[in-house]
């Protein structure tokens, strides 16, 4: 079973302010950990749904405990996979400090599944009837500073007078809805293909992988709104990853995961054509 996610001396975390201070005490987690800040690469990595921790007042929307360990909770190696290919790549990483059930980052607020009451055919008590002012006390404080520390990560590469890549990191679960899912790793793009396309064709050459392309989530779908948010609407090279679960459940399976992606990424990264806004020369 994987260890909770734990802070290294490299990171960082944003519990200085607590925005949110009627739900978050100085006892819980901070709503975003950010690392390798100060990093070369000109690109930098997100983890939405690296967590499965619950604000305590929360105790947890009413689960036993076991249930969130599942991939209901969290993208079930994501965390562990994110930190590596930052430090392989020398980017900065924000990662997410609480669990999709609290509220998804990856989704608008506005999105129903943001704060979702069936999460793959489990009840979620605690957010059943969840009240205006209980989803606004949620976003305040564990939604909102961790898109704006992203947005702070990306307005320093601007600073420096560098258009940055953002690469999102998560993983798949096995199987969905009792459907086994027969792809290693996804890559999830929508119009700008610039990391995507040579990063799908280069994977495909790799020996045994079944690769995903907008598979098992399409990037065209509003489901993927870290993206969304913050590189496509601003025209920066962007892709999405996922990687399946069970390929990321030892330390050498992410240690696998890493040298692969690691690999293709860096040699794309390298393309000094790809920091443009996208449609500019
Ligand atoms: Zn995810």
């Amino acid at each position: 079973m994987p260890e909770p996610q734990s802070v290294s001396a490299s990171c960082a975390t944003g519990h200085e302010n607590l925005p949110g201070q009627g739900l978050l005490t100085p006892a819980d987690p901070a709503p975003f950990e950010i690392c390798g800040a100060g990093g070369t690469a000109r690109a930098l990595l997100t983890c939405d749904h690296a967590s499965r921790a619950f604000p305590e007042a929360l105790g947890r929307l009413g689960l036993a405990e076991a249930a969130t360990w599942r991939h209901i909770a969290w993208d079930i190696g994501a965390a562990a996979l994110s930190r590596a290919l930052a430090g392989r790549l020398d980017a900065p990483l924000v990662l997410a400090g609480y669990s999709r059930l609290v509220v998804d980052c990856n989704r608008r607020l506005e999105d129903p599944s943001c704060f979702v009451t069936l999460a793959d055919g489990d009840r979620v008590p605690g957010n059943e009837g969840l009240s205006e002012s209980g989803r606004r006390a949620r976003a305040t404080a564990c939604y909102e500073p961790y898109h704006k520390a992203i947005a702070t990560q990306l307005q320093a590469f601007h600073h420096a007078g560098i258009v940055p890549a953002l690469i999102a990191v998560h993983s798949f679960t096995p199987v969905m809805g009792g459907k086994a899912r027969p792809w290693h790793v996804g890559v999830l793009w929508d119009k700008d293909g610039r990391i995507a396309r040579p990063l799908l064709e280069r994977l495909r050459s790799e020996a045994g992988i079944v690769v995903g392309d907008n598979e098992p989530y399409s990037g065209r779908h509003p489901s993927d709104y870290t993206v969304d948010r913050h590189a496509e609407s601003a025209g920066l090279p962007h892709v999405c990853l996922e990687v399946r679960q069970d390929l990321l459940e030892t330390p050498a399976g992410v240690a696998r995961w890493t040298d692969i992606l690691g690999r293709h990424l860096s040699v794309i990264l390298a393309d000094e054509t790809l920091y443009r806004v996208y449609g500019t020369r």
